[in-house]
């Protein structure tokens, strides 16, 4: 039987995503292996309710969007991997913590050279932006951090093939991870 994968992205930029697609011919040997639920790669949005083996989420917690999407992910897999630098300690997306929300907000949407009447957008989906951006080990508990931005495709793949093999990976620098 295949392992039941989900993935999903928070606060990020989809990088570690395209990271993972980067193994390149590998997605052949992990597709006979597992079965990508929802994914950004499959567009299901939730994960299924009998849950899953491994939940992957890139990205930081930036709203309370994240938060909830976070914990639906931690309540319905076993093992939660956090890929990349924002799922880990927040990242690029925490940088937004040196000027404030409310700043970052207004530069971004009302006060740059080239807006005109701008608007700082809401909506329900979108959720409430948080005061501060975090890692997603704020929210909810994470088995394995996956760091760097991204993580290199060699680095995810020996994640998931540890994984797979039953084995808690031992992730180490970049230069470690040289596959043919
Ligand atoms: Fe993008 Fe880097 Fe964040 Fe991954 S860690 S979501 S590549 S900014």
């Amino acid at each position: 039987m295949k392992v039941k994968i989900a993935t999903d992205w928070l606060a990020g930029c989809a990088g570690c995503h395209m990271s993972l697609l980067d193994i390149d011919e590998r997605i052949v040997k992990l597709a006979e292996a597992v079965e990508f639920t929802s994914s950004p790669l499959t567009d299901l949005k939730h994960p299924p309710e009998d849950g899953v083996t491994v939940g992957i989420l890139e990205g930081a917690i930036s709203n309370t969007h994240n938060i909830k999407v976070a914990k639906q992910m931690r309540e319905r897999c076993q093992i939660l991997v956090a890929i990349g630098d924002c799922a880990t300690f927040g990242g690029i997306v925490a940088m937004r913590n040196m000027v404030g929300t409310d700043s970052a907000l207004k530069r971004a949407y009302l006060e740059t050279e080239t807006t005109v009447d701008g608007i700082i957008p809401t909506s329900d989906e979108l959720g409430k932006p948080l005061d501060v951006v975090t890692g997603v080990d704020k929210v909810v508990k994470v088995d394995l951090f996956v760091p760097g931005c991204p993580p290199s495709a060699d680095t995810l793949w020996y994640a998931i093939s540890e994984l797979l093999a039953g084995r808690i990976p031992v992730i180490l620098p970049p230069e470690y991870f040289k596959y043919d």
